[in-house]
């Protein structure tokens, strides 16, 4: 997972897309950059590796000139975690584009091959989101025109969807054009559009979550549809299409439980809301499943993602919420290591017990989810170290058993704690007394409950069904060769190794 953003402005963009950035910060922490236009035609771009506030300087920021730009934080999920594949990324011909996605694409393979093999381009990355980039300027290099229109721009989206499968959100620049946007057929990764009117007219705001435009100032318009195009020309007006035949919304469900920060509206649904449905459907099974649930005395979230779950859980359980955990918020969320020992470590260095929470008492710890239950084995021990009695474990999503393709990145399956265990084997690898997990209806109606017109959703972590065409056992097994840890690491020998295979060297 990745944030986009890309504004039009009659002012100045740059400090705006940095805000944004800054706001999106949580769907990427590994990368960040931004490239705009100034008012002559010429490009300014600033991408490396590291956390956007330490990523852009004074010095950075002021040759950022210009009144339309893009930019991205990146969490890797494909490709190698060199600075080299930061984002946004740029192809010259045609116009001069650069585009920044947030997902993945899952024919990347083969696109790579028609492009060097058919379209005569190249690619000097293992990302998917370079093979994204040249098809699209390949479409619209197609269209043959100097100055192209709507229609040209729309087109050239249309046959993006048509050869590239898998998730994406993407928002591209073009120089002396506009700014692009589009979402897959399925939508399933976020994007809305915004507006601010300002003196002397109205700026324009992309982002991967309502968050980036509402503090900002920007007004939200709506979500883009799957498979919808926006695009703001260069004089400033608005265009959409829809540009796909076969457009069905399947949202990732994990961007309600985990992704997306709460006080986002995604799909017209209020994460927050959802949120406060997924902790009182657990209350439920809780009170259904845990024999002792009586027992317990408190209910503590771990921060930050579960606390407005285990409120709702505490509530409507009728037991007291009380904060067990206080976090260092100036350290990464955990998953972002690349190597399971610093993974480990930091558990303990991001989460500190407020010990007579737990003394003598029997705790019910809710979190968003267990993934490789690294994290949940060692807050076990913690509760347990600061004197807790009795420890059980409730997860506001289902076990998750199966690898991601969209762009989350998710351990290979070996890694992921549940892949071949029952719940009672998990709460033994856990060392918790009791462990529920929430139900995938349960979890589907939490979110349905905001929204009833979704006829589905991308589930594929939890139940294995993949919403795009060609994932099949083949495909997932050679991604699971790929995503195990040692297999990170050894990635940037293996990118240039690829390219070097691609170009016969
Ligand atoms: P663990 O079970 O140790 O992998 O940690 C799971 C916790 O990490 C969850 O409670 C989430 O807060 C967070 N998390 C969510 N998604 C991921 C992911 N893709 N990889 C690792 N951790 C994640």
């Amino acid at each position: 997972m990745c944030g986009i953003v890309g504004m039009y402005g009659v002012e100045a963009v740059n400090q705006a897309l940095y805000d944004a950035l800054t706001v999106l910060q949580h769907r990427g922490q590994d990368a960040a950059g931004i490239m705009t236009e100034d008012n002559d035609g010429h490009l300014h771009l600033r991408k490396d590796n590291g956390l956007v506030r330490d990523v852009f300087r004074t010095r950075h920021m002021r040759n950022l000139t210009g009144n339309i730009g893009i930019g991205h934080c990146r969490y890797p999920t494909a490709g190698s975690a060199s600075s080299a594949e930061a984002q946004p990324f740029y192809v010259n011909s045609p116009y001069g584009i650069s585009l920044a996605h947030n997902g993945n694409l899952t024919n990347t393979v083969e696109l790579l091959d028609d492009l060097y093999r058919s379209d005569l381009r190249h690619i000097n990355t293992s990302s998917d989101s370079e093979a994204l980039l040249n098809v699209l300027a390949h479409h619209l290099q197609g269209a043959g025109k100097l100055i192209p229109e709507p229609d040209d721009f729309f087109e050239a989206v249309t046959e993006v969807h048509r050869r590239c499968k898998g998730a994406y959100a993407v928002v591209a620049l073009v120089s002396g054009h506009g700014m692009l946007a589009f979402r897959d057929p399925n939508g399933i990764r976020p994007l809305v559009y915004g507006k601010r009117e300002v003196e002397g007219g109205t700026d324009y705001m992309v982002a991967s979550e309502s968050v980036a435009l509402s503090t900002a100032g920007f007004e939200l318009i709506r979500d883009l549809e799957p498979g919808e195009a926006l695009l703001v020309d260069k004089t400033g007006q608005l265009h959409t299409r829809v540009c796909a035949v076969d457009a069905e919304l399947t949202p990732c469900l994990f961007e309600f439980v985990y992704l997306s920060r709460p006080d986002s509206v995604i799909d017209g649904i209020s994460v927050y809301d959802a949120r406060l449905n997924m902790g009182r459907k657990l209350a439920k099974t809780i009170l259904e499943q845990l024999p002792d649930a009586d027992q317990i005395d408190v209910v503590i979230p771990i921060p930050d993602t579960s606390r407005p779950i285990a409120l709702e859980t505490a509530r409507t359980m009728g037991i007291d919420y009380r904060e067990g955990f206080v976090k260092n918020r100036y350290i990464g969320r955990t998953f972002i290591m690349p190597g399971q020992t610093e993974r480990k470590k930091s558990v303990r260095q991001k989460l500190n017990p407020v010990r007579h929470e737990f003394e003598g008492r029997n705790v019910l710890l809710v979190d968003d989810s267990i993934v490789r239950g690294t994290t949940s084995r060692q807050i076990v021990e913690l509760a347990r170290e600061n004197g807790a009695r009795k420890v059980y474990f409730a997860s506001a999503a289902p076990p998750v058993r199966f690898p991601n393709v969209y762009g989350i990145d998710m351990p290979s399956r070996s890694e992921l704690i549940a892949h071949d265990r029952t719940t009672a084997e998990i709460a033994e690898q856990l060392g918790a007394d009791g462990l529920v997990y929430q139900t995938l209806d349960d979890l589907k109606d939490s979110v349905l409950e905001c929204r009833r017109d979704i006829k589905g959703f991308d589930a594929s972590v939890f139940d294995g069904h993949y919403v795009t065409p060609g994932i099949d056992l083949d495909y997932l097994a050679q991604l699971d060769a790929r995503r195990n840890d040692s297999a990170k690491q050894s990635s940037d020998d293996e990118g240039e190794e690829q390219l070097a295979i691609r170009n016969g060297v």
